[in-house]
């Protein structure tokens, strides 16, 4: 029986997702002969958060995982024999027997998850992890800004590399490379956060001193943000609440986003001489802000060290969805 349908699920430290996914088309020549948009083929027809809720244990988030999908194909009547597979996005390193090898859910941690779904679900199909931050490159690279790169500039897919930065509570990369995903031994190629940013730098929880994460993530920005305000007056705002106030000219938010926004420009540009890519698209809640685009390519032109045709900056096309499509398209485009 054709499948018809593909579960996605993203996994965060503080959200678990559950997308289902329909497939309305042949997806089989996908990177030869894609689509115009990647709607045409797949649809997302319903999405699911609930806490993690990562304190009380893993066992649990099996458990809640389990009555996500199968409350999900309940409702859109889709049996077992119809699923293409579940597809798995994990917030850390995700080792070649698809179990986490690191990261802040420590729940997660050397659990086999893929077994343990599909026991408590009954499920013999498709059952596939991947790094959070892969799927979110190859979830946008695969779709629409890929898609126009390939029809509309005649860059084909199978020859395309994209870098993906998530710019959220962490800071994590994913590389698309001529059509795949480029996974590295553990999937931990591209822990753009963990690379050396600052040379004996803020402490990171990884033990290590100065990496990127304590400078791009969002918990930085409202670190830095305190930093410029009186020491008497320290201020407790999100990301998002400390761009609304530069808006303002509030000069604590101010100073931190020019100081966030020239850590960017530094990362994007080491990215640029490393990859070499056609693009970098941007995910997180940092990437929604408007602000962080301006006058980047111009700020990145004067420090790349090859100048001609520099990537584009992009903020991502599929906004808080590229997480699980991008774990749906893992049974279908990358298997067990
Ligand atoms: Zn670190």
């Amino acid at each position: 029986m054709t499948a018809t349908h593909v579960i996605g699920i993203d996994i965060g430290g503080s959200k678990i997702e559950c997308a289902v996914v329909q497939i309305k088309k042949d997806y089989h020549d996908w990177l030869h002969h894609p689509p115009s948009t990647y709607d045409e083929t797949f649809a997302i027809v319903s999405r699911e958060r609930v806490a993690t809720a990562r304190e009380q244990g893993y066992p649990q988030i099996v458990k809640k995982i389990a009555n996500l999908i199968t409350a999900a194909c309940q409702q859109h009547h889709v049996t077992f024999d119809k699923l293409a597979g579940i597809g798995i996005g994990l917030p850390g390193a995700v080792s070649q027997d698809m179990q986490m090898v690191n990261g802040n859910t420590l729940a997660l941690i050397d659990k086999d998850i893929r077994t343990d779904l599909r026991t408590a679900l009954n499920f013999e199909g498709n059952c596939v992890c991947e790094n959070d931050a892969n799927c979110f490159v190859f979830a946008e690279a695969m779709g629409n800004i890929g898609l126009n790169l390939h029809h509309q500039q005649g860059v084909p897919l199978t020859q395309q590399i994209a870098v993906g930065i998530i710019l959220g509570t962490g800071l994590g990369g994913g590389l698309f490379y001529h059509g795949g995903m480029f996974k590295g031994k553990y999937s931990s190629a591209l822990e753009l956060g963990h690379r050396t940013f600052v040379k004996d730098g803020k402490m990171c929880y990884c033990g290590r001193r100065g990496c990127t994460e304590q400078y791009l993530s969002g918990s930085a920005l409202e670190a830095s943000f305190n930093q410029h305000r009186p020491a008497y007056a320290p201020q407790q705002l999100n990301a998002a609440a400390i761009f609304a106030l530069a808006e303002k000219k509030d000069p604590a938010a101010v100073a931190a986003i020019n100081q966030y926004r020239h850590h960017l420009v530094q990362l994007l540009v080491d990215v640029s001489n490393t990859f070499d890519p056609h693009y970098i698209v941007l995910g997180g809640g940092l990437s929604q802000q408007a602000s962080i685009y301006q006058s980047l390519a111009t700020d990145m032109q004067r420090e790349l060290f090859v100048k001609r045709n520099p990537p584009q900056i992009r903020p991502n096309e599929l906004g808080d969805s590229s997480g699980v499509l991008g774990a749906a398209l893992l049974p279908l485009f990358v298997g067990e």
